[in-house]
């Protein structure tokens, strides 16, 4: 017999493993009664849930990340100065690698991490015209601002164009003169936009709604996640290139069900912007699932590394913030960067006041001095590893399969997810879950399953629909921006099999028993802002069930 009798390792059938456990943490199942104790001392809000009475947590994939034996290692490298750390050095060296160069990227933290010299801070002052400038161009000129998470480079972001653009402008144009057209603003990112005054507009792309068969799922990619191009062609005709401080493009689109954006969207985007003078913004929390998408279902990518599709990405736009809670790898971190001299800086710069400086300042008194911006030192060490993990293909094709076979599993078993799924989270589609049932939209059934999943599975979804988005608190035009959903988002590198297969088992018997969902009322605080953070909520159990009228558990003791 010969080796060529042998089937090669891709064709056996089964994925090559590419990872394997290292540290493990016990988890404990209560009983039904104990969580349905707590549960009604948290107001039935899941966010107020104990994570320890959980089996599985999907409330987010952010922050929730396992970290790699490196990014471990790494910390024990971090370096405390008030100062110039050394893990500040590594971090804007990451994201110039990551984001900048492609395949020719050299990680500066490998060297830092093996400590053999010095000769490196040399080799990194003279640096500019890019995202990161170095040395001394980083004070004359700055443009990369380390903050805790993603919002707080927003709040950076929303509030200095606030104070540039309307701060001694009159009072009605708060909320009406600039717009940001958007292919789907995240929670946070829009609560930024409105409070700094500008209107945020969510452009979903058209064939966002088109069913795709279950068949088709691994073969091809529609990148529901694009930005409706026509849309946005008319809201740069209706208010003109001055009212618009920037198109925001979020890859991946977390709001939109998670679904990617293609190549083909950001150039479309890039060039019609670019010719009205309008800078492009990213909100980059998924940037390397997104470019794995790309690879993997956009023609022309195929040979592609992600390394090489992220640096043509990032050629397409002129600022970006990022929550590296989701594609850093990392627990906490992120930042918000600028082209040197690009269109956001020439847009934003005044004579004697370089857009830079007003976001330094606003870090500085926020965050802190720009060398750590609400970091550790060892945070940032973590995450300048991560970054370079990220991108790594054998990493990306675990995560998008894990979710990709959740995916199949759950629409195989009837239940109605949004198709195709995206990589960080499955979404079920709240509206055709409660198909058939006396159940409206208003009766937030969404929450309804997140509060049965937890008691009768200690298994933890996130309601973003109806209740998330202020059904009730809008009117009938703003209603229809709501797509009704419940997340399961997936945190990277912490689950394995028998946690999907448990999950697609009790989702599954929760779709059988759909009729025994309870409606939900809104208790307290229904008129919050960012409410499911905060409200107390009663589930409203139907005739016939178990808990209908069912006493409510007495309080925990104390
Ligand atoms: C998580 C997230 C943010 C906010 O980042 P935090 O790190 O949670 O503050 C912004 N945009 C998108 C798309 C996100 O997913």
């Amino acid at each position: 017999m010969s080796i060529q009798d042998f089937k090669p390792a891709e064709q056996l059938g089964t994925p090559i493993p590419s990872q394997y456990t290292l540290v493990t943490r016990n988890t404990f199942f209560a009983t039904e009664e104990e969580r349905r104790r707590v549960q009604q001392d948290t107001e039935y809000n899941c966010f107020a849930f104990p994570s320890s009475m959980l089996v599985c947590d999907y409330l987010s994939d952010s922050g929730t990340s396992a970290m790699t034996d490196v990014q471990w290692a790494a910390l024990m490298r971090g370096d405390e100065a008030y100062g110039r750390n050394h893990g500040y050095y590594c971090m804007l060296d990451s994201v110039r690698q990551t984001f900048e160069q492609g395949d020719n990227a050299k990680y500066l933290v490998n060297r830092v991490l093996l400590n053999t010299d010095v000769n490196w801070i040399l080799e990194n002052q003279q640096i500019e015209g890019g995202f990161v400038n170095g040395g001394r161009f980083q004070l004359e000129r700055p443009n990369f601002f380390i903050t805790p998470q993603g919002r707080g480079a927003e709040l950076l972001l929303y509030s200095t164009l606030h104070q540039i653009l309307l701060a001694d402008k009159p009072k009605e144009w708060m909320h009406s003169h600039y717009v940001i057209p958007s292919n789907g603003f995240f929670d946070t990112t829009e609560a930024h936009c409105h409070t700094a005054g500008f209107v945020p507009l969510n452009m979903f792309a058209a064939h966002f709604h088109d069913a795709f068969p279950i068949a088709d799922i691994g073969k091809r990619n529609p990148f529901k996640g694009d930005i409706n191009v026509a849309e946005l062609e008319k809201a740069i005709a209706k208010y003109g290139p001055e009212r618009i401080p920037f198109v925001l493009m979020t890859v991946t689109n977390n709001t939109a069900a998670g679904q990617p954006v293609s190549m083909q969207n950001l150039i479309d985007v890039h060039a019609l912007c670019h010719r009205h003078g309008i800078p492009v913004c990213f909100d980059s929390a998924r940037f390397a699932e997104n470019a794995y998408f790309i690879k993997t279902y956009e023609a022309g990518f195929a040979e592609r590394s992600i390394q090489s599709i992220v640096q043509q990405m990032y050629t397409l736009c002129d600022v970006f913030t990022m929550s590296a809670k989701k594609d850093g790898l990392v627990n906490i971190g992120g930042w918000l960067c600028f082209r040197d001299k690009g269109l956001f800086w020439q847009r934003y710069s005044r004579p004697g006041r370089d857009v830079g400086v007003a976001l330094k300042e606003k870090q500085i008194l926020s965050f802190g001095n720009d060398s750590y911006g609400g970091l550790s030192g060892r945070d940032i060490m973590a995450l300048s590893v991560g970054l370079s993990q990220v991108v790594q293909l054998a990493y990306l094709h675990r995560r998008v399969m894990q979710s990709q076979s959740m995916a199949q599993r759950l629409a195989q078993n009837g239940v109605p997810i949004v198709l195709p799924p995206g990589a960080h989270a499955i979404y079920i589609d709240t509206g055709k879950f409660f198909e058939g049932l006396p159940m409206t939209i208003g009766d937030f059934g969404g929450v309804g399953l997140v509060i049965e999943a937890i008691r009768l599975y200690a298994i933890r979804l996130c309601e973003l629909g109806a209740f998330g988005f202020e059904y009730d608190q809008k009117d009938d035009e703003a209603r229809k921006g709501i797509l009704d959903l419940v997340r399961i988002a997936i945190p990277r590198n912490l689950y394995n099999e028998e946690h999907i297969a448990y999950t697609v088992a009790a989702i599954t018997e929760l779709y059988h028993n759909r009729h025994l969902i309870p409606k939900v009322r809104i208790t307290r605080g229904a008129e919050l802002h960012l409410r499911h953070f905060q409200s107390g909520l009663a589930p409203i159990y139907p005739e016939g069930h178990p808990l209908h009228n069912a006493p409510t558990p007495k309080p925990t003791s104390h």
